[in-house]
């Protein structure tokens, strides 16, 4: 595959005038979106607005006028068709982190008598973390790990929750969501997922394969910028009853009655909490006008086009890095990982030359593929840099080899 032929690939793209909607610096191939996605022109402007007008002039009246008040369920029903749910079941708040707590406490009441959760050993460790925070705070409830291949052997009668990722934040494997809700459901099991590596990458179907709860973040594949916040999704067959013990006031059914105690609000809306982060829901909103204009069956191809392009070339080229990933793209999301003993120096090596990817611990070089704005000769340059990586051994400067805080 030649450089001219992912150009012609390039021009074949239906997505490929979503590009220039944004800001990327020049010279660098950006394939960190899995961590922190691109700036879309339209956020910074939309967020500049609200900062002059609606903060400035509208002052304390925004919470009107400009529908503050109404941004995490209007961000939850832009969010819920690329999820597959249904209006009214999605809201956008806190953290990933904190939306764990709540469905899971959500779903552990939903079970009563039942003391197991059980979660993936290589989920991502906040939501491990914050499973042991519920167990603890709620419990004693005892959590057990599983993998892929022992999940189905793990399912018993104790099991009140199951909590996985449907795409593996290292390795980028995938989980079949139909076939594993299926069998978490038909032990009478609650099936949680987290879609902080599916939202925004691939079809999310979580109606249509029955899923009890899910959570995801906005600043990865969607866009919607640093820290913004996520989301949270309930199937409406739970949210009567469905109950979460972070019961703030904007989870209230009447939030501006001050009413001495709580009483949870229809809807999703029982999931918020507190004063929503305003000025973050700008990017996100600005960014979620983008995906109106991209079919996501059109970003999982390209992802798999892209994603198949990469592991080709890289192995063609750069024979010293071991695949990681599932070869099979049914199997997996839209990134890459390769190991290799020093892919610290050699991932901070190709930053250096302009192609961004990261590290994960211990040994995992990751590369992210955000269809919206990366291209096939994207690929083949990131691969070609790569490629001089190893043949001038750059990765061995020293300087290299030291950890910055945030790899
Ligand atoms: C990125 C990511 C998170 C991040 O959680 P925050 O609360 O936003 O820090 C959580 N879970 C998974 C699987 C992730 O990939």
């Amino acid at each position: 595959m030649s450089r001219e032929e992912c150009a012609e690939l390039d021009a074949a793209d239906p997505l490929a005038a979503l590009r220039a909607e944004f800001e990327l610096p020049g010279g660098v191939v950006y394939l960190a979106g899995n961590s922190l996605g691109a700036l879309p022109k339209a956020a910074a402007e939309r967020v500049g607005e609200m900062v002059r007008e609606e903060w400035g002039r509208g002052l304390v009246g925004s919470w009107n006028a400009a529908g503050w008040f109404d941004l995490p369920r209007a961000a939850g029903d832009r969010i819920a068709p690329l999820i597959g749910a249904a209006p009214g079941e999605v809201v956008v708040g806190d953290s990933t982190s904190v939306n764990v707590f709540k469905v899971v406490a959500a779903a552990l009441g939903l079970r009563p008598g039942r003391r197991v959760i059980l979660s993936d050993l290589d989920n991502f460790p906040t939501d491990r973390y914050m499973i042991e925070g519920a167990a603890g705070a709620l419990g004693p409830y005892e959590i057990r790990d599983v993998t892929a291949a022992t999940l189905a052997g793990a399912l018993d009668a104790d099991v009140a929750a199951v909590v996985l990722s449907e795409v593996d934040y290292r390795t980028g494997a995938r989980y079949d969501m139909a076939e594993t809700t299926r069998l978490v459901q038909d032990a009478g099991a609650i099936m949680i997922w987290d879609l902080c590596h599916s939202a925004g990458a691939l079809p999310v179907e979580l109606n249509a394969c029955g899923v009890d709860f899910a959570v995801g973040c906005t600043y990865k594949y969607l866009n919607g910028g640093p820290g913004s916040p996520a989301f949270v999704f309930a199937a409406s067959r739970h949210l009567a009853e469905a109950r979460q013990p972070l019961s703030g006031w904007h989870g209230h059914a009447a939030p501006f009655a001050f009413e001495p105690s709580y009483r949870p609000a229809e809807g999703a809306t029982r999931f918020l909490v507190g004063t929503p982060p305003v000025l973050s829901y700008g990017g996100l909103m600005a960014s979620l006008d983008l995906w109106e204009k991209a079919d996501i069956a059109d970003v999982r191809a390209k992802s798999v086009s892209l994603t198949s392009l990469f592991i080709r070339l890289v192995e063609e080229r750069c024979p010293e890095l071991e695949l990681v990933s599932p070869r099979d793209p049914e199997r997996r999301g839209s990134q890459v990982a390769f190991r290799h003993a020093e892919g610290y120096a050699i991932v901070r090596a190709a930053i250096d030359r302009g192609v961004v990817g990261d590290f994960r611990a211990p040994d995992i070089l990751r590369f992210g593929f955000a269809p919206l704005y990366v291209s096939h000769t994207d690929v083949w340059d990131a691969a070609d840099v790569l490629a001089d990586v190893f043949e001038t051994g750059a990765w061995r400067d020293p300087a290299y080899a030291r950890r910055l805080a945030v790899t």
